[in-house]
């Protein structure tokens, strides 16, 4: 599989010379699977230009939302293959409240708050509330969900294609101070020994204890949770609107520092616009590979 960062940012687009190298927007990945089909993990304004991309393309796509939150559906307005004549547009979410977080990506354009009306476009929108079986019917692609500590709840995915494997966990406390939805060892159990983790660590230590209970995690806490669930490579994800790209590189090189010696992850980086891994399955090449370009 190969997977593409479009949008990397939390909470809010962050546009700006100290934000860069790492990008403004806000939560969007892209994974091509082996077998020809590609799945979106949120709608956040990364998936801008994406679209532009998709649009030369004839392809159903497949949205698969974390949360309704602002930062991760509001690119999906200005998704150009939902402005084409019959465009299969497959929004696969799986939630307890899954009508409100549809409600959410739908509505926001509601010719008031935007200006074109979600069921006038000329795609051909569905949901498919839990059935991910209808993207996809054969086994060789697995997906399987965990409920997010966050706000309003949420679901990470786990995206396994003939033994090449990635999580998607953002946004999420692995130590909330509330109750949790999913331990830290149930998480450990989800992530176990996947070739590629993205995980939200959007805050560090200054910013607590007044965001203890947001909902996002601190990055010393992913570090450590990459190394006991032993993951292959730690994407860390969902920056902080306010980190700068210098903050950031001071983040990845403390990464270096703290993984040096370590089993696991063999490899870390923080997530950036562009950013590109390619997992090439176990079966073509023994162990997966990773390559980060
Ligand atoms: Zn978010
Ligand atoms: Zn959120």
């Amino acid at each position: 599989m190969k997977i593409t960062f479009y949008g990397v940012r939390g909470s809010i687009p962050a546009p700006g010379y100290n934000t860069a190298k790492y990008g403004g927007n806000t939560s969007c990945v892209y994974i091509e699977l082996e077998n020809g089909q590609d799945l979106i993990l949120d709608a956040g304004t990364g998936i801008r230009l994406l679209g532009e991309k998709l649009k030369l393309t004839d392809c159903p796509v497949n949205i698969l939302l974390s949360h309704p939150h602002w930062d991760h559906i509001q690119g999906y307005p200005f998704f150009a293959p939902i402005y084409q004549q019959g465009r299969p547009i497959r929004v696969f979410t799986t939630l307890i409240n899954e009508q409100e977080q549809l409600f959410s990506l739908f509505d926001q354009m509601d010719g008031a708050s935007f200006p074109v009306v979600a069921n006038e476009l000329p795609s051909n929108a569905t949901c498919l509330f839990d059935n991910i079986k209808a993207i996809f019917p054969e086994d060789s692609v697995r997906v399987k969900r965990k409920e997010l500590n966050h706000p309003g709840r949420g679901s990470a995915y786990r995206i396994e294609e003939d033994g090449a494997c990635c999580a998607y966990v953002t946004d999420n406390e692995l130590m909330p101070p509330n109750e949790t939805a999913t331990s830290y060892d149930e998480w450990v159990e989800f992530c176990k020994g996947v070739d590629v983790l993205i995980h939200d660590a959007q805050y560090v230590e200054a910013d607590m204890p007044h965001k203890h209970g947001w909902g996002h995690s601190l990055v010393s806490q992913v570090r450590q949770f990459a190394v006991d669930a032993e993951v292959r490579t730690l994407v860390m994800f969902h920056h902080d609107p306010d980190r700068s790209d210098s903050q950031i590189d001071f983040i990845q090189q403390d990464n270096q520092q703290f993984f040096r010696g370590k089993r696991a992850p063999s490899m870390s980086v923080c997530a950036a616009e562009g950013m590109q891994i390619q997992v090439t399955p176990r079966q073509l090449a023994g162990e997966a590979v990773i390559e980060v370009f």
